[in-house]
C-alpha cells in the first residue's frame, strides 16, 4: 500500500532534488569535504543514481558549503570535487543536472542556504518548467526538509535519527531510496 502510494506520487515527481553530504559521500563529522581525496561515495549511491536517472526529468544537488566562507577550502577546491563526483556519476551511468552550492557562512544575513529557499529559486530561474509541487527533495536534515516543506515538496529523509519537521517517506540511504521506486 505504502509502496503504491510513493509510485503515484513520483510519477508526477519529476525534479529531484538531492542533498549532497550524507546522502550521496559519506558526511564528515565537523568537517568539510575539501578534495576529491576526501570524497567518499555512500554505499551504493552511484548505483542509486543510475536507478534514479531515468525516472526524473531533472536531478539537483542543492548544498551547503560553509567551508568555502570559513576558508577551509577555496571556490576552485569545491569545484574539483564536484568535478570528481559528477565524473564518477557518469561512469556509473548516472547524472546530475545541476549543482547549486551555498558557499555563505551561516551568520551571513540574507544568505543562500538550506533552510531558506534561494538554491530553489535558483534553480526554477535556471530551468523555468520546473514545478516545485512536482519535485521531490532529498536530504539527511532538518534543514533539507524545511528547505522542502517550504517549496511544497515531497520530503524524503535518509537517516534514523528523530527530526521535528514532517517528511513523507524515510530510507535508510539514496540506495534504499532508488530500490524502492524501481522494483
Ligand atoms: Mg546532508
Amino acid at each position: 500500500m505504502i509502496k503504491k502510494k510513493i509510485l503515484t506520487t513520483v510519477k508526477d515527481r519529476k525534479t529531484l532534488f538531492l542533498d549532497r553530504d550524507g546522502v550521496i559521500n559519506i558526511r564528515l563529522l565537523n568537517d568539510y569535504v575539501c578534495s576529491p581525496n576526501e570524497f567518499v561515495f555512500c554505499p551504493n549511491a552511484r548505483e542509486a543514481l543510475r536507478m534514479l536517472a531515468p525516472l526524473f526529468d531533472y536531478i539537483f544537488v542543492v548544498t551547503n558549503q560553509q567551508g568555502v566562507g570559513l576558508s577551509r577550502m577555496s571556490e576552485h577546491d569545491l569545484e574539483e570535487v564536484h568535478q570528481y563526483m559528477m565524473q564518477e556519476i557518469g561512469k556509473a551511468g548516472g547524472r546530475i543536472d545541476q549543482i547549486y552550492s551555498c558557499t555563505d557562512l551561516q551568520n551571513k544575513p540574507d544568505n543562500c542556504r538550506k533552510p531558506g529557499t534561494k538554491m530553489a529559486e535558483q534553480a526554477l530561474n535556471d530551468f523555468p518548467d520546473i514545478k516545485f509541487s512536482h519535485a521531490i527533495m532529498v536530504g539527511d536534515t532538518e534543514s533539507d526538509m524545511l528547505f522542502g516543506r517550504t517549496m511544497g515538496m515531497c520530503c524524503v529523509y535518509i537517516g534514523s535519527e528523530p527530526i521535528e519537521t514532517t517528511t513523507d517517506y524515510r530510507f535508510d540511504s539514496l540506495y534504499d531510496f532508488a530500490l524502492y521506486l524501481s522494483t
